[in-house]
């Protein structure tokens, strides 16, 4: 298998280049160039099997031989050990065809560990074989630096760098990236914007000389690795109520478009989905997008669902390289005019691909509390804010014949203010993940200015200071 660009020129890659790279080099993202699929005898055998065991059987189609089997299945079944659930990502039944897929049981309370536990373990062993080393350097704005931060401590050829917006996060998230305890991991509080870090992280990468000096690589969602390891639990999910021989459907909290581009791409490999539906905030973009054909960017809204409050949702490009029948004439085109004039039009048969594929829905601020409290009354589960918003979209999309899994991509815990504010009562972390209020904090707090930002890095990380730490 290789991996081809959804832009069409940038070379074809194997599935470890592919890994490594990240964006292809002319701007497009790394796709597999043929679908990989599965029998409904071999969908039919996942049920009742362990996570770990379906977590190899599918992220094999991908990785292709070039990983030895036994070396993939000890990294899985080490990424997967990290989760405080014997089920990983368990299902919690809501009402008589209505389930919550709960993905937040990883060592960060955050979806986001489901696939940085397994991308760290792929790109440290790439690495290692190769004698190579690199930096990774990202921007959060609370989730992701805490999920890799963690993930990334154990890899000996990475150095990872987080930057988040100083005072913008919660106390909680802030002391997940500051107590990581290890020298190759690093908080850096920066006095400006979460826009202000992505953008000093876009700038390091046209600075050719920084780049190379620190080998310099990102883990955003945009990376394959992180995209198959998702499509899992679409698997482990719909064989648990049934599949193949019972449809199901799919509800996902969305901001870049990752995590449900990962149930189409289990569809494309044989899983039956009966509707995947995109539940966004009152950033809205996908919904208008899906409702009538036009892709038009606004300012981000910020909100109480920090991790959807997105205008340019990267992984959406994959999705019009597929309606598109894989053209990537088309997909160049629509990509220059967003550039260009912050909007494109969808040609008609791929609006029409995308519309007999996808569903999709919006939930405002008031209506997310309001689902937060009716859950509560109803059944005494808390859920976090990202969570109630697709809940709230999922109810328009329910039918009684198919179960409606909605996907549950934080612990309540990280969205304290929130969940309060909605019921009246502070939601707490489970105590295997409670951060003592004491334990010792280690972050930088830097300007908001470039040469400030890069020369600490280079300062602090191995390939930049020729240290060994
Ligand atoms: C990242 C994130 C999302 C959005 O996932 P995408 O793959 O970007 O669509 C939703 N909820 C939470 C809590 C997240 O951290």
């Amino acid at each position: 298998m290789k991996y081809i660009s959804t832009r069409g020129k940038a070379p074809a890659l194997t599935f470890k280049e592919a890994l490594l790279a990240g964006l292809a080099s002319d701007g497009g993202l790394y796709v597999p160039d043929i679908w990989p699929s599965f029998t409904v005898e071999e969908i039919a055998d996942f049920r009742g099997k362990p996570y770990a065991h379906v977590a190899f059987q599918v992220l094999a189609k991908f990785v292709d031989g070039e990983i030895a089997d036994d070396t993939l299945r000890d990294m899985i079944d080490e990424a997967y050990g990290t989760f405080h659930h014997p089920a990983v990502v368990p299902l919690v039944q809501l009402g008589p065809n209505d389930w919550l897929l709960e993905l937040f049981h990883g060592p960060t309370l955050a979806f986001k560990d489901v696939a940085m536990q397994i991308l760290a373990r792929l790109m440290d062993h790439v690495l290692t074989e190769s004698g190579k080393r690199l930096t990774i350097v990202g921007a959060t704005s609370g989730d992701t630096g805490g999920a890799a931060l963690e993930a990334f401590k154990t890899c000996e050829g990475i150095d990872t760098f987080f930057m988040y917006p100083h005072g913008k996060v919660s106390d909680f998230q802030r002391r997940q990236m500051t107590t990581v305890g290890a020298k190759n991991c690093h908080a850096m509080a920066v006095d400006g914007s979460f826009d202000d870090c992505q953008s000093m992280v876009k700038t390091m990468f046209s600075h050719d000389t920084f780049r190379d000096k620190v080998q310099l690589s990102a883990v955003n969602s945009i990376n394959w690795g992180r995209i198959m390891a998702q499509v899992v639990y679409y698997f482990t999910a719909a064989a648990s109520l049934g599949a193949p021989a019972q449809k199901v459907s799919f509800t996902v909290p969305t901001g870049n478009f990752g995590d449900i581009y990962a149930g189409f791409v289990a569809r494309q490999m044989g899983l039956p989905i009966d509707r995947l539906v995109i539940a966004t905030n009152e950033n809205d973009i996908l919904a208008r997008t899906v409702a009538r054909g036009e892709h038009k960017l606004g300012e981000v809204k910020p909100t109480i669902t920090p991790s959807m409050d997105i205008q340019i949702s990267s992984n959406f490009e994959r999705l019009l390289f597929e309606a598109s029948g894989r053209d990537a004439k088309t997909v160049s085109a629509l990509m220059r005019d967003l550039k260009d004039g912050g909007n494109y039009t969808l040609p008609k048969d791929v609006q029409a691909f995308i519309a007999a594929n996808f569903d999709a829905g919006s939930a405002d601020e008031t209506e997310t509390l309001a689902e937060i409290a009716r859950m509560y009354k109803d059944s005494g589960y808390l859920c976090d804010p990202h969570t109630a918003v697709a809940l709230c979209v999922s109810r328009n999309h329910a039918k009684r014949d198919v179960p409606m899994i909605t996907l549950s991509t934080a612990h309540p815990a990280k969205f304290p203010v929130a969940v309060h504010d909605a019921v009246g009562k502070k939601p707490y972390p489970p105590e295997w993940a409670d951060i003592a209020e004491d334990k010792t904090e280690v972050v930088t707090r830097l300007k908001n200015d470039q040469i400030e930002v890069e020369e600490f890095i280079l300062a602090a990380s191995r390939l930049g200071s020729g240290r060994n730490i």
